[in-house]
């Protein structure tokens, strides 16, 4: 039967360690770790993010500071406040909060946060130490959308090593570092885009398949090679109206309902990739708190 893997309850065990974690290190330590949440302008979704980021580090024990800037902020205003949260010992991590206004190049903004404060793991750096094989994930800031795919995987206990894995999608933030990940585990990794030809073939032979498109139901059921695993990143938002009654619901990257019946295990859209997120982001932050005690 396939398994539906339910990322909430992941998520939940995730950040019940993590809270038993830093309390341990509060009474040896006496500081808890701080994360400073940078959100500019007012995107709907964005403050969405920024509370349920910001309550769940709360819950585990992480303070959090707050910049809530006008939309009209500047570049350079916004890089002296990234640069003083660099320089703040109180600030262990420092979340900005994407996408930026248009006016403000989101690169030159996360390349300033310090390498050591990067809680969301895009700075070069990090992203290079990734790609080293040398570096075990252990103490690394890591993007925490495919780390949360990759705790997931480890969930099911299966083993990775020698599997065909697809990652559809080669964003910074999703695609490019799933795949870095997957290589780590000894997976046959191959990276698909829009420019891909004969995406159906492709996964039709993989064993493990991540989904990171941002297109409603783009993987077909009948694409999906019977007994793999699905794990799908996608959060769209459709409409499903009936005559006058507007309505609309969220979907994955996959047609799930279809895929479900081939798959060995899927992810849920919602409940599945989406709390993961946020509780390796409070994962990273109390890494970069440690690492700084040590
Ligand atoms: P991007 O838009 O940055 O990247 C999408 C990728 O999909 C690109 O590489 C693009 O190719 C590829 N692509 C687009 N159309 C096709 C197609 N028809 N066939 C194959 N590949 C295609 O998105 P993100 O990586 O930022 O996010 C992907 C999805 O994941 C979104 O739905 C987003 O909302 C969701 N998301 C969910 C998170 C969560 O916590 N659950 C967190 C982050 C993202 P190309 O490079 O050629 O343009």
């Amino acid at each position: 039967m396939t398994k539906v893997i339910d990322g909430k309850k992941i998520a939940q065990d995730l950040r019940t360690n993590l809270k038993l974690q830093i309390s341990s290190l509060f009474q040896k330590y006496n500081k808890y770790p701080g994360l400073a949440v940078v959100q500019v302008g007012n995107v709907a979704a964005s403050s969405v993010y920024v509370k349920a980021k910001t309550k769940s580090a709360k819950e585990v024990g992480i303070e959090v500071i707050d910049h809530h800037l006008d939309e009209n902020t500047n570049e350079e205003d916004l890089l002296k406040l990234i640069n003083d949260l660099n320089n703040q010992d109180n600030v262990n991590g420092i979340l900005v909060q994407l996408p930026l206004p248009k006016h403000i190049n989101e690169q030159v903004i996360l390349d300033s946060i310090h390498p050591d404060k990067d809680a969301d793991g895009f700075h070069p750096l990090n992203v290079g130490k990734l790609s080293i094989s040398q570096f075990n994930d252990e103490n690394l800031l890591i993007p925490c959308t495919p780390y949360g795919c990759l705790l997931m995987l480890r969930e099911l206990q299966t083993n990775l090593s020698g599997k065909n894995a697809l990652v559809v999608g080669r964003s910074n933030i999703v695609g490019k570092p799933m795949a870095q990940l997957l290589i780590k585990e000894s997976c046959t990794v191959t990276v698909a885009h829009s420019k891909t030809n004969d995406l159906k073939s492709l996964c039709l032979n993989a064993d493990i398949l991540i989904a990171a498109v941002g297109r409603p139901e783009t993987i077909k059921g009948d694409w999906i090679k019977r007994g793999s695993i699905v794990i799908d990143v996608g959060i769209n938002r459709i409409d499903y109206s009936v005559g006058e009654n507007r309505k609309t619901k969220l979907v994955g990257d996959v047609e799930f309902s279809k895929a479900e019946e081939r798959a060995s295990a899927i992810t849920p859209v919602p409940g599945g990739v989406g709390p993961m997120t946020i509780a390796c982001l409070l994962r990273n932050t109390k890494i970069a708190f440690e690492n700084k005690l040590s």
